[in-house]
């Protein structure tokens, strides 16, 4: 099916949840009716991912660009789990890379046309926020169209930027501390044809600059990063103003002015840059920096320096609640806003001073790569608390007091006494508790305590979802009352800024969209780590302490997805409990399904213990040696030693994930060659 055959197109978000699709008199035990419309809503797709993600009519998640092909992620995973990729699996999808660069440039184009600026935009890739060769290679080719370059904030991404970006016009701007050696090579690039611009952060890096220019005889394209007294907001609002790590104060853009002046180099600065800081999500502080920084530019000019260039750094947000509001993990402008305001201020300042407009540079990183990526894992395992509505079993004639008490309170349970039954079941375990810590009652009757208590809950929940008005207290229990679902990933190797900075993400399962998810849950990862878990969720009005999941049937997987999450994650993600790189393939898609266009193997088990400095073949020969002791001692039979070193050799081969084959993991391919690919590609 097309793009546009969708039976559930965005706009159609429903705000009420429609009627149900199947007719009301089926056969009483199919399951109850539930609408794609409703798994819509519920998880928000529709807001946060138009327009790549959506629900099929198979109720299972799609995705593709407008207008374009479209894959059905569930199956996409298992044909990759078909070629040996076992999950997690990180896809990478080309065609949303291309869209997102296309529709930045866009927005900018039109900006450009419809406020009548002299000038361009030329945006650049900040390579921090993902620097993996074959996204970085994607991200040069499908920016040639528009000349989009790369920007540099070390000297290890410099030399990506030099070797990825060719001579085909694209701008490189260089960011971050500077040494000699960085210098000269950013200099020295300038000899092929590339615009190289060495962006001053510090004033010694002039220094540096000088005798860079005096070494190899090349003038310098200097820009300098001004430190803005107006603030971004959010996380990264020291980014700027009087403390911020990085630019230049206004005294000392003017110190640069008249060095320069000195030499006879004030043509070599050419260019403005400021950076507010990452996921701005309100679009004010952004244009009060715009204005201030084209005032900079404006006088810079007017003082004599060549100019040409404002690069208005990073910070276009990404929607990731779909909410549409200043909430940090949402945007309360779009990326045309954006482009229309730089655009609008930039020209009022220029105007204004009577200097030509710049070219316009922006360094969208998160807004950029977030979309193209998905992180597909697998649920492993549940843990509930709930009853599923059964009835407890009665305490029996002569049972202790506080049994009966707790059994009386779950069955006087209504609508009306929620509170009140909510503080008897509470007083009732507490009473238990402590009836147990005293001798008074045995460990099985604290057990039955337990189990009371958690029917009485689970009742109190159940109601409250059919009442207007829950008090406090008892909505609190939704999160106390939801099941934990293990999941085969890790939090801090797959979506670090999930633990560190509390960032959400939607998550969401990617079949049985079709079915009510009937339980609700968090999501604990594989590591041994209390922190390795995801228990914020999106949500329209405010954050979710459980996600409504399916649950989950005997003999059956389930799959669930993490979405937007290409910018910073991979290059954040460490090795906590040494669970590696996971998998990562790029797909583009065509008219007649897709195309694997390269696969990324994740760590073998091998290599993370060589990150920490162990050699595999020592590790098995030590081991040989001490089992070997054990059969001449009659500890252990041959047999069990030939299993055991299989095992662990495989094991060595392996990924670093659950791989749920019991016969030990099956040669990883990152070790011995890859398995053939069905269509195999040359990586782009
Ligand atoms: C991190 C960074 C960016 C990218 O910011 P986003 O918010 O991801 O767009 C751009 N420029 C500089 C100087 C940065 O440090």
């Amino acid at each position: 099916m097309g793009w546009g055959e969708n039976p559930l197109p965005w706009s159609a978000t429903p705000n009420k949840i429609p009627a149900p699709m199947t007719e009301p008199n089926d056969p009483s035990d199919a399951p109850p009716a539930w609408s794609l419309a409703q798994s819509a809503e519920l998880y928000q797709i529709s807001r946060w991912g138009a327009p790549y993600f959506r629900i099929n009519a198979a109720g299972r998640v799609e995705v593709g660009t407008e207008g374009g092909p479209v894959v059905d992620l569930f199956e996409l995973t298992r044909d990759l789990e078909a070629r040996g990729l076992d999950l997690p699996l990180l896809i990478r999808f080309s065609d949303v890379l291309k869209h997102r660069i296309k529709h930045i440039n866009e927005c900018f184009r039109r900006a450009i046309e419809e406020y009548e600026y002299d000038g361009r935009y030329q945006g650049v890739f900040p390579v921090k926020v993902n620097q993996q060769r074959h996204f970085i290679d994607e991200v040069v080719e499908h920016g040639r169209p528009w000349e989009f370059g790369l920007e540099a904030g070390s000297k290890p991404e410099l030399l990506i930027a030099l070797s990825a970006m060719g001579t085909d016009g694209g701008l490189i701007v260089c960011n971050g501390y500077k040494d000699r050696a960085y210098v000269e090579t950013a200099l020295l690039a300038q000899l092929f044809g590339k615009k190289v611009f060495v962006v001053l952060e510090r004033l010694e890096e002039l220094d540096h600059a000088f005798a860079a220019a005096e070494k190899t005889g090349v003038r310098p394209a200097l820009g300098v990063r001004a430190k803005l007294s107006s603030r971004g907001v959010g996380r990264w609002n020291t980014s700027t103003g009087d403390r911020a790590k990085f630019g230049l104060s206004v005294a000392e853009i003017v110190e640069v002015v008249d060095r320069l002046k000195e030499r006879d180099m004030l043509d070599c600065l050419q260019l403005l840059h400021f950076h507010i800081g990452s996921q701005i999500s309100s679009i004010i502080p952004v244009k009060n920096a715009l204005r201030e920084a084209a005032h900079i530019y404006g006088e810079l000019a007017q003082m004599g320096a060549k100019m040409g260039y404002l690069d208005v750094g990073g910070g276009l947000a990404v929607d990731y609640d779909g909410s549409k509001t200043d909430f940090h993990a949402s945007m309360n402008y779009d990326e045309q806003e954006y482009a229309y305001d730089v655009v609008s201020e930039v020209k009022e300042a220029c105007d204004r001073k009577g200097v030509p407009v710049p070219t316009l540079v922006s360094e969208s990183g998160r807004a950029v790569s977030a979309h193209q990526s998905v992180l597909v894992f697998e649920v492993v395992g549940t843990n509930g608390v709930r009853s599923g509505g059964a009835a407890p079993d009665h305490p029996g004639e002569g049972a202790h007091r506080v049994l009966d008490e707790l059994y009386e309170t779950w069955e006087n349970v209504r609508a009306k006494n929620l509170q009140e039954s909510l503080h008897d079941a509470q007083q009732g375990k507490e009473e238990a508790d402590s009836l147990f810590k005293f001798g008074y009652i045995t460990l099985r009757q604290r057990a039955q305590a337990e189990r009371l208590y958690w029917h009485c809950l689970d009742r109190i929940t159940a109601l409250a979802s059919r009442v207007k008005t829950v008090p406090e207290e008892v909505q609190s229990l939704e999160e106390m009352m939801s099941a934990i679902y293990y999941c085969n990933f890790s939090v801090f190797q797959s979506a670090p800024d999930v633990w560190a900075i509390g960032q959400l993400f939607p998550v969401m399962p990617i079949h049985r969209l079709d079915e009510e998810p009937t339980e609700r849950a968090t999501i604990a990862d594989l590591t041994c780590d209390s922190d390795g878990k995801i228990d914020r969720f999106i949500d329209f009005e405010d954050v979710k302490r459980a996600l409504e999941v399916h649950e989950i049937r005997a003999g059956e997987r389930y799959f669930m997805a993490m979405f937007l999450n290409g910018a910073y994650q991979e290059i954040l993600g460490d090795l906590h409990n040494l669970f590696g790189d996971t998998h990562a393939v790029h797909v583009s898609l065509e008219e007649d399904g897709y195309e694997v266009a390269s696969v990324v193997y994740g760590d073998s088990v091998r290599e993370v213990l060589g990150y920490v400095e162990y050699e595999p073949q020592e590790m098995v020969e030590r081991l040989r040696l001490q089992a070997e002791s054990a059969r001449r001692r009659g500890l252990i039979t041959i047999e069990n030693v030939r299993l055991l070193m299989r095992h662990y050799e495989e094991s060595l081969r392996g990924y670093t994930y659950l791989t749920g084959d019991s016969d030990g993991p099956a040669d990883h391919p990152s070790v011995p060659p890859p398995p053939p690919l069905q269509n195999p590609k040359p990586a782009r």
